[in-house]
């Protein structure tokens, strides 16, 4: 009985009948003997389920896999490595799942939307936080009556510490969604709420009276009076008069504003605000004079752990993947993954998979794209670069059928779409796209080419990644709704 010889009895193929997968003639090859390893240890592999002590949840905003995957090519160039072998400090983790993140009013959603599922358990409209899907948009009346409790309040409520860091404003979309119930994501301050609203605060009073222990990141404009200068000389925003930051501190808060006073902090003492810009923290690119990702959740980390011997919850945000996605600037998206890389790095290094569950995850995608058909070892940031026939690397572009070199990352929409306004309102490209080199190309100023014109490049809608390790990871497995990611943290902790 032998159907596998007779089948190929008339191939000219020589297949070798193997007696043991030790036979086989690949199996001393490199690809062979890590795969096989890796699959061994996922074998072994076994599931945690005690009860966390710890929750840490990492966001990068708007870090789909294509941007993941860029970082992941770019930080392993960086360190004169593979790229396309490399993995980020959480591509390491064991368990990985996919998480639809629509809104439950949009195809394509955004931010507020999108948090506010990972930490009530629910799904919602876009533009509101802490609210179910009922409440229409800007009903700021209707909030008391649709308000959800987030993991945040459900910890706090438990005794456990809770902090939230992110390089976007703290009063942003992701991070208030921790401590705030809202009818627009963009009431951020009093200045922006409806006249007359009675169901709610602006954001940032809203996070001055939560019982966050910790708060870092950018937007104190939207803490201080709009006849205030703020540390930096910046003008603030509240029209009510008020100073939220004093009031921090008149209730035994720290405040720390820079890098300087953000490491004379007391880790032991009163409760830390820490707002290190006027609006958005700098780009990882472009930073001086504040402190890292990873450094703040560093400090939260070590602050939250001395706070509660309970355990404590913590989001971490890395708010400019999106934005440097938005304006189609590749060089600051990638640098910005890597430094929220980082910061996954400190958290996993100063917790204990026993008692601390790590989710890492994006809220959503972006309309970057990744071309074809490039030499291994390419600059991701870079132009493509052709096999020859045979297969072996040239120094040759590849081109378009217009006979020009592209890059390897590009948008579907953005402001620099290779669409220009003509002096009649008119978008057309009259001369083509630019034969660009590759200095141009790797200038960290550069915008990728995007096609559709668009004055801001917009998410998109695809699925996004969950990376998790410690107590209940091993729930993250298949495509699941981007709210059953509360779920997995609520039985983590056995709420
Ligand atoms: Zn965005």
């Amino acid at each position: 009985m032998n159907l596998f010889k007779k089948v190929l009895c008339c191939s000219i193929l020589i297949v070798p009948i193997i007696a043991s997968a030790s036979e086989l003639p690949q199996s001393n090859s490199k690809w062979y003997k890590d795969a096989d390893a890796l699959m061994k240890r996922v074998m072994a592999r076994g599931s945690n389920v005690n009860k966390a002590k710890n929750v840490i949840l990492l966001v990068a905003d708007g870090n789909g896999v294509t941007s993941v995957f860029a970082t992941r090519i770019f930080e392993g160039q960086m360190y004169g490595k593979s790229g396309e072998g490399h993995e980020l400090t959480y591509e390491k983790f064991p368990y990985v799942s996919l998480s639809k993140t629509y809104n439950s009013n949009a195809q394509s959603p955004d931010s507020a939307g999108t948090a506010a599922a990972m930490v009530t358990g629910v799904k919602t409209r876009q533009g509101v936080l802490g609210v179910d899907e009922h409440l229409e948009r800007t009903d700021c009346d209707g909030v008391p009556q649709h308000a959800l409790p987030s993991i945040g309040h459900m910890a706090q409520a438990r005794g456990y510490a809770t902090g939230v860091v992110s390089t976007a404003r703290v009063t942003h979309a992701t991070p208030a969604s921790l401590y705030s119930q809202t009818a627009d994501r963009n009431y951020e301050d009093n200045s922006k709420l409806p006249e007359g609203c009675t169901g709610q605060e602006d954001i940032a009073t809203q996070l001055i009276d939560s019982k966050l222990d910790l708060a870092m990141g950018g937007g104190r404009r939207h803490f201080i009076p709009k006849n205030t200068k703020d540390n930096e000389g910046k003008s603030g925003k509240r029209t009510d008069g008020k100073n939220l930051i004093e009031a921090w501190k008149e209730d035994g808060g720290q405040y720390a504003w820079n890098d300087q006073t953000h490491s004379r902090l007391d880790l032991k003492g009163g409760k830390i605000l820490g707002l290190y810009e006027s609006s958005h923290m700098k780009y990882e690119h472009d930073r001086t004079g504040e402190p890292s990702l990873a450094q703040m959740t560093k400090t939260a980390i070590e602050y939250l752990s001395a706070k509660s011997e309970k355990g404590f919850f913590l989001m971490v945000e890395g708010g400019r993947v999106d934005h440097a996605n938005h304006a189609t600037n590749a060089h600051r998206m990638v640098t910005d993954g890597v430094a929220f890389s980082n910061a996954v790095r400190v958290a996993d290094e100063m917790t204990d998979d026993s008692d601390t569950l790590i989710i890492v995850t994006a809220d959503h995608s972006h309309v970057l794209s990744i071309a074809g058909y490039t030499k291994l070892g390419t600059p991701i940031l870079g132009l493509c670069y052709k096999l020859d026939k045979k297969g072996n690397p040239t120094n040759e572009l590849c081109t378009g059928a217009d006979g020009k070199p592209y890059t390897m990352l590009s948008y579907g929409n953005g402001a620099s779409s290779v669409l220009k306004k003509d002096g009649n309102g008119n978008y057309t490209s009259p001369n083509g796209r630019p034969t660009l080199t590759q200095e141009q190309a790797l200038d960290p100023d550069y915008n990728q080419a995007a096609l559709i014109p668009r004055s801001s490049e917009t998410h998109a809608a695809e699925d996004v990644a969950i990376y998790a390790k410690g107590p209940w990871a091993h729930l993250f497995q298949g495509t699941v709704e981007q709210n059953y990611i509360f779920h997995v943290m609520k039985q983590a902790f056995q709420f």
